[in-house]
């Protein structure tokens, strides 16, 4: 029995869920689930989801694949696209939805031959400038994607935001304004469109004139602040009024007296300086806990905030307990969770949360768990 464990707390993705329907009380929600749904479990979290969003989003074929595979019949959007002929036929075979962010891809769609044609999404650069067609020639690439008869009518538009993050920051604002001078000029030039989306989470729940059909929304899904850390009451999903899906934990198997002056773990990197107690808990970065994770970056044992010493090891994670303690092996030792915010151990340990959340490396067990209380 493994005891490196993701915990999943459905309820908490409920009540993100209706958080975002209040949010955004008249826009789709397409629930973004690219990389194992932020390490949440691709498949589980989809079947939970299934019957309270519209759409799913994911950035990969593979990722839409399992989810068909799976016995998800809800529309697929892949964020990224399709990248080659093959593709398409995957595209067609399985009703997989695809944006068009490059002219390759419309030479490719113009000679498909397909009997069920594919659902576009034409995505414009309304400032990224990382995918997506040029305000100047966008116009010209959708009526030429218009054209293709293996592409169903009306395209859908969408857009990415690239400072959402934050907060104070105006860029955000010169992008919606940029998305809707295209929609309207493409309204001027008479060519149907369906539906429009431009908000991740950042988007959805600082600008809502960001909204309109449909939202987009990955990490406040799981209950995680799409905030940099230092925006004020923003840092964390608690915060928000999200709730945090994930809890990272394990157990203590080891309590070791440990000797003031003495190191412990690879090359040394610590030493005490006390005699204390060290505890050794079964996860590391084999797990996906970064391996250069600082020293002093606390985790919960027994509710009790206790810092970690040493470098993390693949496997294991060393505690100082402190001299006292009366924590023994079998006792559970929370990484983050409701409890202690990942977005907190994100910013101490230099990292984003969206970086600790996808980068859980799938060796520990998926739990999923439908009553708990987020308070614990
Ligand atoms: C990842 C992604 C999202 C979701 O972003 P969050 O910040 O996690 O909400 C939405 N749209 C696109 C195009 C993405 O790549």
């Amino acid at each position: 029995m493994a005891v490196a464990t993701v915990e999943i707390s459905l309820p908490a993705l409920l009540h993100n869920i209706k958080y975002f329907k209040g949010v955004a009380v008249n826009s789709q929600i397409m629930a973004i689930l690219k990389a194992n749904a932020y390490g949440h479990g691709l498949v589980e979290v989809a079947k939970y989801l299934q019957d309270r969003v519209e759409s799913f989003g994911v950035a990969r074929l593979d990722e839409a694949l399992q989810l068909r595979n799976a016995g998800i019949v809800r529309p697929i959007l892949l964020l990224e696209g399709f990248f080659s002929n093959d593709d398409l036929s995957l595209l067609e075979r399985y009703s997989l939805q695809t944006v068009v962010h490059c002219p390759e891809q419309i030479a490719r769609l113009k000679s498909f031959k397909t009997r069920y044609p594919i659902t576009v999404w034409f995505k414009i650069d309304s400032g990224m400038h990382r995918l997506g067609f040029r305000g100047e020639e966008a116009l010209q690439h959708l009526i030429q994607l218009a054209d293709c008869a293996s592409v169903v009518k009306p395209i859908h538009i969408t857009s990415h935001f690239c400072s959402a993050d934050e907060i104070k920051n105006p860029y955000t604002q010169s992008q919606i304004e940029f998305f809707e001078i295209f929609l309207s000029e493409v309204e001027k030039n008479h060519i149907p469109i369906g539906c429009k989306s431009l908000a991740a989470s950042g988007g959805i729940l600082a600008w809502p004139h960001s909204h309109h059909d449909v939202i987009r929304p990955g990490i406040g899904l799981y209950g995680v602040s799409p905030f940099s850390y230092h925006t004020e009451g923003k840092a964390t999903g608690a915060q928000l009024g999200l709730e945090p899906v994930m809890t990272l934990k394990s157990e203590l198997i080891a309590v070791r007296n440990h000797l003031k002056g003495e190191a412990v773990g690879y090359n040394q990197i610590w030493n005490s300086a006390r005699d204390t107690k060290l505890g050794v808990a079964a996860m590391g970065y084999g797990d996906g806990y970064p391996r250069n994770i600082p020293a002093g970056v606390p985790v919960l044992i027994n509710g009790q905030r206790l810092p970690i010493v040493g470098r993390v090891s693949m496997d294991m994670t060393v505690i100082d307990l402190g001299p006292n303690s009366t924590a023994k092996v079998g006792d559970e030792v929370i990484f983050w969770g409701p409890m202690l915010p990942v977005e907190e151990i994100a910013a101490l340990a230099g990292f984003s949360a969206y970086e600790l959340l996808t980068s859980l490396t799938g060796r520990t067990i998926l739990l999923y768990k439908s009553d708990i209380n987020p308070a614990l």
